[in-house]
């Protein structure tokens, strides 16, 4: 038998995600975003849940491939564009849109030959100060791009620096606005939390295409203001693993390597078969919630490679094959937000589903 230790891709609650997207942006078309292997998903499992999008949108090529493989034929958009000037015969022979946000992207272009212009979104550094042509900028290579006999047509696009924060969206969205006011083309701004938090009352931030990333697949993006209750969002990764054993613990033993946890009182204690080689976080405090079951218990001692360590005080028919839920839905469909473990482990739902060892089978359902 396999070790014991699976994720699973809930179909689904993607489709269900996306919609959520679509819903807040009712007029606006819709990337899914798929870098980073479907945010750890696998891009191949996460398919059959985000096909109906608009077009799918990631930043490396190797990945572009294997959408197309999988049988896309729709937009397909390369986030930060080409690496170099051969990336743009890929472009032309798979039919991949493109950003572009440096000006030596437009010297591969004007030097490329293809029967087929290109699709391309310029970018706008609107604040952010990561990717993009400063505001003053832009309307040049605007222009530059516009007289390529390469380039079909020409979206505008920028990235929002704070939509889960305080500052919000306001100054950058000001900035994009002014400085493409005189320029045609299809508009696109928003991340998951721009999408959720302003794109149903600021049409300006739903422009022609969102861009959700983190909410289709099932994390809040502005936790702990808002979990994914609130947002009606469902958990699209579960990682699951078995018990593998059991130990009756003496009041004031202590668990696993530097006896971090001691018992308080005598008690059950289970081993499941998942560590930090898994991808689940070995930063984690005694007390980060787990599902046994269908009952919600907490992590005792430290998290080892291959193994944590919980207490099975709420769930006392707990044996060697049980079912442990470290995130996302139990087999009874109690949920256990991802972001609820991020937060415990001092980071974001989305380094947690990006971290999920290659070793982790991963399966749609
Ligand atoms: C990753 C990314 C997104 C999606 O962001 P989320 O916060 O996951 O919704 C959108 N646009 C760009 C340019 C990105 O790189």
């Amino acid at each position: 038998m396999p070790r014991p230790v699976e994720a699973l891709i809930h179909t689904e609650a993607l489709a269900h995600n996306l919609a959520r997207a679509r819903a807040a942006a009712p007029d606006a078309k819709v990337w899914a975003v798929v870098k980073a292997n479907a945010y750890g998903h696998g891009i191949e499992q996460a398919y059959a849940g985000l096909k109906g999008a608009d077009g799918f949108a990631l930043l490396d090529l190797r990945e572009a491939e294997r959408i197309r493989a999988l049988g896309w034929r729709g937009p397909v958009l390369l986030l930060e564009g080409c690496f170099d000037a051969r990336d743009l015969e890929l472009c032309s022979r798979l039919n991949l849109w493109h950003t572009v946000h440096h000006e030596a992207q437009i010297d591969w272009l004007a030097a490329h030959k293809t029967h087929a212009p290109h699709h391309v979104f310029l970018k706008m550094n609107s604040g952010m100060n990561r990717l993009g042509f400063r505001p003053a900028a832009f309307a040049a290579a605007w222009r530059r791009l516009s007289g390529l006999t390469q380039v079909e047509s020409i979206a505008l696009m920028t990235h929002l620096s704070d939509a889960d924060g305080s500052r919000g969206v306001a100054q950058q969205l000001a900035v994009f606005d002014e400085a493409t006011r005189d320029l045609p083309g299809e508009r696109t701004l928003a991340n998951s939390a721009a999408t959720l938090r302003f794109a149903p009352t600021v049409e300006k931030v739903r422009g022609d295409w969102v861009r959700p990333g983190i909410m289709v697949y099932g994390s809040s993006p502005d936790f702990p203001e808002n979990g994914i209750a609130d947002w009606d969002l469902r958990p699209t990764m579960s990682l699951r693993a078995q018990l593998i054993a059991t130990q009756a613990l003496k009041a004031g033993e202590q668990v696993g390597y530097g006896g971090r946890f001691t018992a308080e009182r005598d008690m059950m204690l289970g081993v499941v078969a998942c560590g930090y080689a898994d991808g689940y976080p070995r930063v984690v405090p005694d007390g980060t919630p787990v599902l046994i079951g269908e009952a919600r218990t907490r992590l005792v001692g430290r998290v080892s490679m291959d193994m944590i360590t919980i207490d099975l005080t709420p769930a006392p028919d707990a044996r060697p094959g049980s079912v442990a839920t470290l995130w996302g839905v139990s087999p009874g469909g109690t949920v256990l937000p991802i972001d609820e473990i991020a937060q415990a482990a001092g980071t974001v739902g989305y380094e947690l589903m990006c971290a999920l060892a290659p070793r982790v089978p991963t399966r749609a359902v």
